[in-house]
């Protein structure tokens, strides 16, 4: 059962230089996580505890869970995924005994990264969800914050949780020894939109025409995550065709289709 409801890899392939536009939320994440792995005696010397948790909150697909696989890569360290909704259980217990077991992995595969998705699952204020209302989730919670409370941050174990849903948490969570290093992680600017194309598109071959500063001033509002399906769908547009070469048609036909998608996701309103 462990297994199933946890994501476990001993060195993710994603490295810094994947992530486009977050040079300050990199800068942070390792100041937080890796140099407390790396470099704990920095922090002794100057005598202050290293932070316990890191929260990354912002919008979805803006590459929260792609920093915390990168600090693992970078500290050589076993990322351990686990979705806040996955600790949302059944049985009486049975979310507790998940956290317990999620720390107890992260013990065995020292130095390790343990990163928890959609914590808002587990830790929404109780006014706001009516899951958090429930006895089970908040004893889910309680177990997550005692062994936060219990571990030794200067051992080889960090925490990441993310969350899109910030405004929703339980401040409880938000205390000092707990999730106590908040990085928001925003939507990409025209910057972080050119420079997250130039990473999707590393591998295409484009067109020389092709603009990708000029396609990231047309895609406001798109996440990480959607200029990755804007690129796939421009190469998908180009094989249709018979070219290997991608071109702008390509990426406009990609923009019009993602937005006769949307149209078609959205509920007409009277
Ligand atoms: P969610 O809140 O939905 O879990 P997230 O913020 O954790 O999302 P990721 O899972 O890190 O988002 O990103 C999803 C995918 O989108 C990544 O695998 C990557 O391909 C692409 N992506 C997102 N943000 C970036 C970025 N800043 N740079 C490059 N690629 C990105």
């Amino acid at each position: 059962a462990r297994a199933q409801a946890m994501e476990i890899s001993e060195r993710p392939d994603v490295g810094y230089a994947d992530i486009g536009g977050l040079d300050e939320q990199i800068r942070e994440v390792r100041e937080a996580v890796e140099d407390p792995l790396t470099n704990p005696g920095k922090f002794e010397e100057v005598g202050i505890e290293p932070p316990t948790g890191v929260l990354l909150h912002g919008p979805p697909g803006t590459g929260k869970t792609m920093l915390a696989k990168a600090v693992a890569n970078q500290t050589d360290a076993t990322f351990i995924k686990m979705a806040g909704s996955e600790l949302v259980q059944k049985f009486i217990g049975e979310g507790a005994r998940l956290v317990r077991d999620l720390f107890e992995l992260a013990a065995e595969r020292e130095p390790a990264i343990i990163f928890i998705d959609e914590i808002d699952a587990i830790a929404a204020k109780r006014t706001e969800s009516k899951t958090s209302g429930d006895a089970e989730v908040q004893r889910t919670m309680m177990q997550l914050l005692s062994e936060m409370d219990g571990f030794d941050r200067r051992g080889d174990i960090s925490i990441i949780a993310a969350t899109n849903r910030f405004d929703m948490l339980d401040r409880a969570i938000l205390r000092p020894g707990r999730f106590d290093r908040l990085i928001e992680v925003p939507e990409p600017d025209i910057e972080g939109r050119t420079q997250i194309l130039q990473i999707h598109s590393r591998g295409m071959q484009l067109d020389s025409a092709i603009d990708l500063a000029a396609i990231a001033e047309e895609t406001e509002g798109f996440s990480g995550a959607e200029l990755e399906s804007l690129t796939t769908e421009a190469g998908m547009f180009a094989i249709r065709d018979g070219r290997t070469e991608v071109r702008r048609e390509d990426f406009d036909d990609a923009l019009e289709k993602i937005a006769e998608d949307d149209a078609a996701g959205t509920p007409i309103a009277f």
